[in-house]
């Protein structure tokens, strides 16, 4: 299945650019390099492949990519499975990718396998341009454990948590607190997540989750929710960073993916990713993708991958900076769910 071969990527900056930037032109910077047509196409992808086909994929991207695809494990969970990540580019700018903390959301991660394909794999310009602009670290599947129980948490059956469950482990994404070590962490994948993001010090991360289906306030369902760190004491410049990736995200979705985003209603607790490493400094964004059901899966897995691609895009050609921060206050707000 192919779905729309055109440029999407200048299509993401087009409609980025066109319906975002306020600030009139002062010198023009130079043009960034167009992306091949073919970096746009889809191709139906395992929506939740094994931890072991994600290894082995990693592994063909690897070869493929002639190295440019740097894959790694960022620690093992506590059953042994191996936590895969993958970093490509060699730019300045540093972005983190991290998908499925909670083991039953699935979809971010066959995104972030097209990501480091189309990223790593193509040479043309525009490739050796982006990967000269940007690292891109990718934590692939964050809790490998859940993926094999289709369930929240990590795998823990001593685990008496107060983010969890008793008896099954722990929820990874409360357990991201600054002010906890990684050594500390009784949450083995958020330990592991939090040594790779000390290591990197990205400047962006995009953390993938799941939700339920909602509609806004006028009955119009939600594909996607985003949002920016809410804790107390991040810094005004990191939310409004987050806020200019929110918007990207936003308008690459509705305008290349068929979307429909709201914000997300997240609340306030710092050991949540999206706002522990807002409080680190990072420009921090979450983004759920509703859970609509097996025939949205994979216009599902192609909206996180439009959004890696175009925040990709735009932090390279530096126009996500640009980016007025208080048009992420204009994204419609969540509704109601929907009752099936
Ligand atoms: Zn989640």
């Amino acid at each position: 299945m192919r779905i729309r071969p055109r440029s999407l990527l200048a299509l993401a900056t087009a409609a980025v650019v066109a319906t975002t930037l306020a600030a009139p032109a002062q010198a023009a910077p130079a043009p960034a390099p167009a992306p091949p047509a073919k970096a746009t196409w889809w191709h139906e992808v395992d929506p939740r492949p094994s931890n072991e086909e994600v290894g082995r994929r990693l592994d063909q991207l690897a070869d493929r990519s002639r190295g440019r695809v740097d894959v790694r494990t960022i620690g093992e969970t506590n059953e042994g499975r191996p936590v895969w990540a993958a970093r490509v580019g060699n730019g300045p700018l540093r972005i983190q990718y991290v998908s499925q903390q909670h083991g039953n959301e699935p979809l971010g991660a066959p995104a972030a396998l097209e990501f480091l394909r189309t990223v790593g794999v193509g040479n043309t310009g525009w490739h050796r341009w982006l990967r000269s602009q940007l690292t891109v670290d990718v934590i692939v599947r964050a809790n490998p454990d859940g993926h094999a129980r289709d369930w929240r948490y990590n795998y823990d059956p001593d685990a008496d948590p107060e983010y969890g469950e008793r008896g099954k482990g722990y929820d990874i994404n409360r357990y991201h607190n600054p002010d906890l070590a990684p050594e500390d962490n009784p949450a083995t994948e958020a330990g592991h997540i939090q040594r790779a993001w000390l290591e990197f010090r990205p400047d962006i991360v995009v953390d993938y989750h799941m939700q339920g289906r909602y509609v806004d306030d006028d009955g119009r369902e939600i594909t996607a929710s985003v949002y920016w760190p809410s804790a107390d004491g991040v810094a005004p410049e990191a939310v409004d960073a987050a806020k200019q990736v929110s918007v990207v995200a936003q308008k690459s979705i509705d305008h290349l993916a068929g979307g429909y985003v709201s914000q997300y209603p997240g609340g306030t607790y710092e050991g949540i990713a999206r706002n522990a490493y807002g409080l680190r400094g990072s420009a921090s964004v979450l983004l759920e993708l509703s859970a609509m059901g097996q025939e949205f899966e994979q216009k599902q897995i192609r909206s996180a991958y439009v959004a890696m691609l175009a925040i990709a895009q735009t932090a390279a050609d530096g126009s996500v900076d640009r980016i007025d921060p208080a048009r992420a206050d204009d994204i419609p707000l969540r509704g109601d769910p929907i009752r099936n």
